[in-house]
């Protein structure tokens, strides 16, 4: 697909931009376009020379340090201890962050028990595999292996009528080991019954729900016992990071993996005194602000980076029960370690059946532990240097998809007029009498919309996201006197609510709206294929005068459609295996769960072949573009030739996509999706954050699943959903406790029965013949010739049917493949 670039009318094949942009040279033209308005040094310039330009501030770490992050006058850190927040909404969001400000590890309303409190401060430090005697080993072994209590008790019971003076320990009782063993345990509040809010911060003292009036407390028992049995309706459990984080560093070998982050930068800073810059982006520390949260102090060498991400789950894919979910990945592990399912750390389950009302409230003691963890500080024994650390716990990035971010940043979403998630500030343009705004770069002909009237906007001038602007902004609007005023300022600032991650300190974060990540699995494999597909099969909304019939892009339908979708599904049999599940026939499944993976395969990997000769060439050039940039953006390394490749191509297929599509009609500005948008920032995500791959949500989604799978009791799905959290988050930190359990775990260690290890990576795995076959002289002739050997006389060989590569891909041989039929590959 990478030759395609060959259709681009950008010129992207033939130059050489990467070395010139890095020089900072002003005259960086791979786009004719860009040269002649003389615009590409506003967006590519500035920003890729940040490693040798002389006057970024991070040639200057004094000016970065945390008194220098100065807030301007006026701003938020006095604005929660003042009265002037008269509007009730936001005294409650106020009320958040002001109350997290002040936790502390003591406080009772986090919910820890002494002991739990006692060990987060003085960690153990011994190491388990020593210290557990083997029947508690077989015991915890039993727990890990089996999905159930059920099973649990009946294989203890087989084992104990063939050993029956074995004192093998019930369910429960090796559940409160590895809870001992492991320190970690569930905190529990109360919340809600519809799920509106937790009764949590504000909120902790209150009977019934602010929102819905329903009781917190079961009434019959209350109004039975006199109001001495105060049992609530409904709780949820939060997993404080702490203990989850001790565990880690318990045994040597996880605590080596969790140096990497340290080791990492100081090699990397190494090498930018020999050169200019990095030659590519493999991780989150190759990006601009981590490198400056190093340089400044803010993350020191013995601290946690964290990445917070969260996001609504359906655990029926036919029942709308929908529950929210949140994890922590540990960005000191390497990124071949930090995203596998026992690294990650289970945050907290929010129940359903609805949508939180007010999610502050739910992520209010994860977020309280953390703070009280920043204050103090984390003690940890870490393993590998066998000494206590002291470290803090620095939260890096906050990552979840568009409706998600709207809740956790307090901003007013896609749709608003100032919709930018990175709050570039970028103005949106409605449709006539339309509410939404959509990030149109040109200004449609005959077009008279209030407020949208602005000029043609140039992407490559975009403005750069401001730390000082949004807390100005934010003062503004939580300070509005009245409800007409809020709502004006609100529409001007795009800023609904104060996040309640403002209540951490600016020194252990990378502050919002830095901390806000870009998504590139809902931008990749969702929202762009939703985008492009509803045009070319022509389920995107019309708006009169517009008429569909004229729409020539829109091709997908009827008989084209059909065939289409069954070849796709017919690709199956040319993907490798690697490639988890294929996408299935689009046309059948479009509408009943075709899944992200599905939508990227298809659009990044099929489509440019699929739909050639189907769509017409300047849709199918302009849809290459995409494919280009996107497919460059999601490697795990993106070179720095790779990266201008990719931001010319996904700049010049925004620009296109307006002018083939939209062409300049204001009823079609709604075409212009806020993904568009999201497109152009992704240059500046990486040179800031790393590949956008690091911080998506795929590790999220993955936990969703890998938990959503386990559910065994469907009568209380919720509750069910967080035992088997918390039994994973146990797991995962007794699998880096004891690291030989991780085999048991996944059985991945061992090599399969009957395969052979013929070294540098490579195995060859059954079937193979049963006997070795003597070759003809003509085939051994032939064997000579491709091995450069010279084997004369009798030469047998046997035969194999698959082969494990290095990167743990199998491969299959033509031998076994030949005898099954196409459908059963
Ligand atoms: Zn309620
Ligand atoms: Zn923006």
């Amino acid at each position: 697909m990478l030759g395609d670039s060959a259709h681009l009318d950008t010129g992207l094949g033939g130059q050489s931009g990467s070395s010139e942009i890095i020089s900072g040279d002003p005259q960086y033209s791979g786009n004719a376009q860009a040269a002649s308005s003389g615009g590409a040094e506003g967006l590519c310039a500035n920003d890729l020379q940040f490693q040798g330009g002389a006057d970024h501030p991070l040639d200057d770490p004094a000016s970065l340090n945390p008194s220098s992050l100065d807030i301007p006058p006026g701003d938020v850190e006095d604005l929660w201890l003042q009265d002037t927040i008269h509007l009730g909404d936001l005294q409650t969001a106020a009320d958040f962050v002001k109350e997290l400000q002040g936790a502390t590890l003591d406080d009772p309303s986090l919910g820890m028990s002494d002991e739990a409190l006692h060990r987060l401060r003085n960690p153990l430090c011994d190491q388990p595999p020593t210290a557990i005697d083997n029947v508690t080993r077989l015991a915890i072994d039993l727990y890990i292996g089996t999905p159930s209590e059920v099973t649990y008790e009946t294989v203890r019971r087989a084992i104990l009528r063939f050993l029956p003076d074995l004192q093998l320990p019930s369910y429960y009782k090796v559940k409160r080991s590895v809870a001992d063993l492991t320190g970690v345990e569930s905190v529990v509040h109360d919340m809600c019954v519809k799920s509106c809010i937790a009764y949590t911060g504000p909120f902790l003292d209150l009977d019934s729900c602010p929102k819905c009036s329903e009781p917190r407390y079961d009434q019959f028992r209350l109004q039975t016992s006199s109001g001495q049995e105060k049992i609530p309706r409904q709780e949820f459990h939060t997993i404080p990071i702490g203990p989850q984080l001790q565990a880690l560093y318990r045994s040597p070998e996880s605590a080596s993996c969790a140096h990497y982050l340290c080791n990492k930068v100081h090699r990397m800073s190494e090498d930018l005194e020999h050169a200019d810059c990095l030659d590519e982006y493999s991780d989150v520390l190759h990006g601009t602000d981590l490198i400056g949260a190093f340089q400044d102090g803010r993350i020191c060498e013995d601290d946690i980076v964290l990445m917070f991400s969260i996001d609504g789950a359906q655990l029926y894919a036919k029942k709308v029960l929908s529950c929210w979910i949140y994890i922590w990945v540990l960005l000191n592990l390497s990124p071949t370690e930090r995203y596998k399912k026992h690294r990650v750390f289970v945050g907290s389950f929010i129940p359903g059946p609805n949508n939180p009302k007010n999610i502050d409230s739910f992520l209010f003691p994860g977020l309280q532990h953390l703070v009280a963890l920043q204050k103090e500080g984390l003690q940890i024994w870490d393993a590998a240097l066998q000494r206590e650390v002291n470290s803090k716990v620095f939260l890096a990035l906050i990552t979840t998809d568009g409706p998600g971010m709207m809740h956790i940043t307090g901003m007013v979403g896609y749709h608003g007029k100032h919709g930018c998630r990175l709050y570039c500030g970028m103005q949106g343009r409605c449709e006539q009498h339309g509410k939404h705004y959509f990030p149109a770069l040109l200004k449609p002909l005959d077009y008279d919309v209030e407020d949208c009237m602005h000029d043609d906007i140039d992407v490559r001038r975009l403005p750069i996201p401001s730390y000082e602007k949004y807390h100005e902004n934010l003062h503004l609007v939580t300070t509005s006197p009245n409800q007409r005023q809020y709502r004006a300022r609100r529409l001007e600032t795009g800023i609904l609510k104060p996040s309640i991650f403002s209540g951490l300190d600016r020194s252990a974060t990378l502050g919002l709206p830095h901390s806000a990540g870009s998504d590139i699995m809902h931008l990749a494999a969702l929202n762009l294929p939703d985008l492009m597909l509803s045009l070319w099969h022509s389920t995107i909304d019309c708006t009169r005068p517009d008429d569909r019939s004229t729409w020539d892009w829109a091709v997908l339908q009827g008989d084209v459609w059909q065939t289409h979708g069954q070849a796709v599904a017919s690709a199956l049999h040319y993907l490798p295996t690697s490639f988890d599940c294929p996408p299935r026939n689009i046309a059948d499944k479009i509408t009943s769960g075709y899944k992200a993976w599905e939508f990227l395969l298809y659009l990044y990997g099929l489509g440019p072949g699929l739909l050639y000769g189907i769509l017409p060439q300047r849709y199918f050039t302009n849809y290459c573009k995409l494919v280009l940039g996107i497919q460059l953006m999601n490697q795990h390394r993106i070179t720095q030739e790779n990266l201008c490749n990719a931001h010319l191509a996904l700049l010049s297929f925004t620009e296109e996509f307006e002018d083939v599509y939209c062409q300049c009609m204001q009823t079609r500005i709604h075409f212009v999706c806020p993904c568009m948008h999201s497109l152009v920032h992704l240059l500046r995500e990486v040179l800031r954050i790393g590949p956008p791959i690091c911080s998506s949500q795929w590790t999220l989604e993955c936990t969703i699943s890998n938990l959503g799978k386990k559910i065994k009791q469907h009568s209380n799905p919720f509750a069910n959903l967080s035992q088997r959290g918390i039994r994973c988050a146990c797991v995962n930190a007794l699998i880096a406790i004891i690291p030989d359990l991780e085999g048991n775990q996944n059985s991945g260690g061992d090599l399969p029965c009957g395969s052979k290890d013929i070294e540098d990576g490579f195995v060859l795995l059954r079937a193979r013949d049963k006997h070795p076959e003597c070759l003809w002289e003509c085939k051994v002739d032939a064997l000579n010739k491709f091995l450069s050997t010279s084997n004369t006389g009798r030469v047998a060989v046997r035969r194999w049917a698959r082969l494990r590569i290095p990167t743990g891909q199998v491969c299959y041989s033509a031998w076994k493949e030949l005898q099954r039929p196409l459908e059963k590959r």
